[in-house]
Formats: C-alpha cells, structure tokens, sequence
C-alpha cells in the first residue's frame, strides 16, 4: 500500500508535552532572533521491531516510529543566512551563508545535510532564502534510536516548506536517504522513511527500490518496551559482501531465484563457517585486492583482512525471512501471535549477537534478564550498545520494567541520577513528520 502523500499540515497544539515544547521553542526563538517562527516541523525517531542490518542489503524492515522526535521552528530572513540553533546549548550555534557553506563534523552537520539535499534535489530554482532555525529534540542520541537521522528529515522539511515546496514522504525520505552521505554515513533508508511515513498505532514493514510502506497492525495486548543499555554505541565497521554487478545481497537473491530459505541453504553449503582472508576472497572472486578496495569496500573497511562471509550472510538472509514471518503472525492474529513474535525477536537477537557480532555484553545482559518476563527482546538499532526492545504483554508492563529498574538500571552507574523515563519507556507506533502552524 502506497501513501504518496506529503507531510500534513497540522494546526498547532492546544495541550500537553507537545505543546509545551513547542511553546519553549517559539518564546527562546523570538527571544535569540527576535521575531516569531513562522511554522514549526517535527521528525520522529523510530525503533525498529524487527530486520537489523538488512536494509542496505536491500531487504525489508520492521519499524515504528516513537513519540520522542525532534522539533525546529524556522522562520525565513533577507540576509541570505542560515543560522542554526539549539534549544540545549550543549549545541553550539551555528550560521552560515545559506548558498554557501561546506558540511562540518558537528551536531548542525545533520541540518546542512538536510538543507543540501532540498537545495540539490528538491526543485527548487535559485538561490535559497536566508532562514534562522532553532532546534528541539527529546530522543536519547547514539541510543539507536535515529535522532541522527530524525534532524536531517526536520531539517529538510523546513527547508521545503520555507520555500514553498511540496515533496511526497516518499520522496523526502529518499532525498534525505541519499543527503545523509554528505556525514558519511550510508545507512539503507530504513531511518528516513519511517520518520516521514510513520502512522499512528500500525508498525510498517518498509521495502526499498522503490520506497514503499505497508501498515500492519499489532497484536492486541501488544506493548513494546524499549531500554537503554546505556553503553554508548561504537559503530564498528561493518563488511559488505558480494560481487561487481551485484552489490547487495537482495541484488544477489534476485538474479539467483531463490527464496530467503534456499539462500540460507546456500550459504551454509557454500561457505564455511570461518573467516576467509582478503587474498583468498581475491582468489576465489579472481580479482586483485585493489580491485576488491575500489568496487566492495569502503573507507572504513578497506584495512580488514579477514571476512566471517558465513555468519554475516546467514545472518542478512535469515533476518530478512524473519521480517515477513513477523509480518506474517501480526496479519494472523492466532491465539499464540504475541508468543511466535517474542520468539522471532530472541531469534533475531541471537543472530545479531553470535553471527552479525553487533550486540553489546550490556544489552545482552539485557536480554538474558528479559527471558520469562517478556515475551522476547532483541537489540535495536544498529547495535554494539544503545537500546534494546522487548515484546511485553500489556498487563505485565510495570512488573517487566520494575524487573529491570532492580536488576540492571540500581546497578548502573550511568543510570544513576537520570530521568529514568527517558531511558526505560514504553512505546506505541507514533505518527510520522509534520508540519505545525499556529
Ligand atoms: P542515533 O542516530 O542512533 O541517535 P547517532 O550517533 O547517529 O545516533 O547520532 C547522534 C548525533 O545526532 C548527536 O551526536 C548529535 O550530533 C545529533 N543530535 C541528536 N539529537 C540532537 C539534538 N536534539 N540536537 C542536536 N543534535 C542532535
Ligand atoms: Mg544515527
């Protein structure tokens, strides 16, 4: 199912947390500018259920949007600036000519990144119109929760709407997807397009090339609990694999025909279950590593010398195959849906954890403490670190999150003296990115 709609339009909160940030926003703006926002975007970060790691191997994913997001207030100005703030001055400010400037390794980074890829490919003519921004968000950062990702899509929005410009959600997540590697990070779409097509109270199953979305309604009696492992995330380096024409596996499966289930085969019967050195992978590709640096590996990975080929393509093929199980049991709703979810999620958890190597010893803990309590839990994100998801059911909520406040968060130090609630919260699917005008 296809939503080629933009962005909605929405009218301006009259209550609750919302509105009150909103409103803090609006009085720190006119306060730093001196003149009022003329509208405001929000961006969701989303935590994704099920399908780690697959998205930039073309394969779909299971997320759903949260609640937390972030906010900018923007109102355009005649000299031809870009200035961006932030309503946590642990960012510092930022201003620029706004048709000339080059991206920068801080937080306003992921703002320049939005307003080029609007300036680039969002039809605009001419030059772009000066404009101050000030930003606001609430989701944990480096927590694999996407904030990251969530200020390029708030980012690019405002830029869209300040010029007048309407873009489907589609597009501005495809736009955002292909800016976001102006900061060097290529992820496979999945964080970009859940902001912008997220609906309440359905999870999506996004599939890529071309970028469409399918709402699937949860189980009753259905509750996610995210928690923050607290360690912070080490993006390690992560190797891709296949061959010239067929950069991705999905690409790969394509062309061979096959289901998820018969790649698993293959891959089984074809690699064996340890690492292959670069010069042999050279060999049996009959290519020289040069080669092998310049079409398959990136910046990041071209040092590697040894590739686990097994564990990381069973890993992609049967994760992908989990994802339409998933879908599947959601679009059933059997008696047993809650406990064949939970088990998909453990499954995916051991398949980060032993063959994609991407967990954390702190979220595994998490996990192990999770058996029995909750259905199943799984890491979230790209791993080594941040948050965990668990399937609880809805009347053990408290006691699940109780369980973890006593045996994991009273024994964290990093835990100690925070607001508990932005590290251990419950979540429904929350609605994707919009406009606000008051
Ligand atoms: P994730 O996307 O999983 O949260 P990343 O490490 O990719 O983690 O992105 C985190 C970065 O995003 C922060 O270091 C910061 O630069 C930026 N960021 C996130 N939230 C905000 C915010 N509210 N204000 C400014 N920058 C933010
Ligand atoms: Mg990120």
């Amino acid at each position: 199912m296809n939503n080629s709609k933009c962005p909605p339009v929405k009218k301006f909160p009259t209550e609750g947390e919302r509105y009150q940030r909103l409103r803090a926003l609006q009085e720190k703006f006119t306060l730093e500018f001196s003149h009022n926002p003329q509208f405001y975007v929000r961006a969701p970060g989303r935590v994704n259920l099920i399908g780690e790691h697959v998205d930039y191997c073309g394969y779909a994913v299971f997320p759903m949007a949260v609640e937390q997001d972030i906010l900018i207030a923007l109102a355009t100005n005649d000299m031809g600036k870009l200035n961006v703030h932030n309503i946590d001055k642990d960012y510092p400010d930022f201003f620029c000519n706004v048709n000339n400037f080059e991206e920068q390794p801080a937080w306003f980074n992921y703002v320049l990144c939005g307003v080029r890829g609007i300036m680039d490919e969002g039809g605009i003519e001419g030059p772009l119109v000066g404009m101050d921004m000030l930003v606001g968000g609430n989701i944990p950062p480096s927590s694999g929760l996407s904030s990251s990702s969530a200020l390029v899509c708030a980012a690019a929005l405002a830029v869209a709407h300040a010029h007048g410009i309407s873009l489907t959600k589609e597009k501005l997540a495809e736009i955002c997807a292909h800016c976001e590697t102006h900061i060097g990070t290529q992820g496979g779409g999945m964080d970009q397009a859940i902001s912008f097509l997220a609906t309440e109270d359905t999870a999506k199953v996004i599939e890529f090339n071309p970028l469409r979305s399918t709402s699937v309604t949860l189980p009753p009696g259905a509750t996610f609990v995210v928690g923050n492992s607290l360690a912070p995330m080490n993006k390690a380096a992560n190797s891709r694999l296949a061959w010239k024409m067929y950069q991705k596996l999905g690409d790969l499966q394509k062309v061979l025909g096959k289901s998820l289930p018969q790649m698993m085969t293959l891959v089984t019967d074809t690699f064996e279950a340890r690492p292959y050195g670069k010069d042999e992978i050279c060999e049996l590709l009959r290519t020289t590593p040069e080669e092998l640096d310049q079409i398959t590996l990136s910046e990041n990975t071209r040092h590697i010398q040894e590739f686990k080929l097994h564990d990381r393509a069973l890993h992609v093929f049967s994760e992908a195959h989990r994802v339409w199980q998933f879908k599947r049991v959601c679009d059933e709703q059997n008696d047993t849906a809650l406990e064949e979810l939970g088990r998909l999620m453990l499954d995916s958890h051991r398949s980060t954890q032993l063959l994609y190597e991407c967990s954390h010893p702190k979220l595994d803990t998490l996990v192990e403490l999770s058996q029995g309590v909750s259905l199943g839990a799984r890491l979230t994100g790209a791993g080594w670190g941040g948050c965990m998801v668990a399937l609880v059911e809805e009347k053990s909520t408290e006691a699940y999150k109780k369980m973890l406040q006593d045996r994991y968060y009273s024994q964290e130090p990093a835990a100690q003296g925070r607001d508990m609630n932005s590290i251990l919260f419950s979540s429904r699917p929350g609605s994707g990115a919009c406009i606000f005008v008051e």
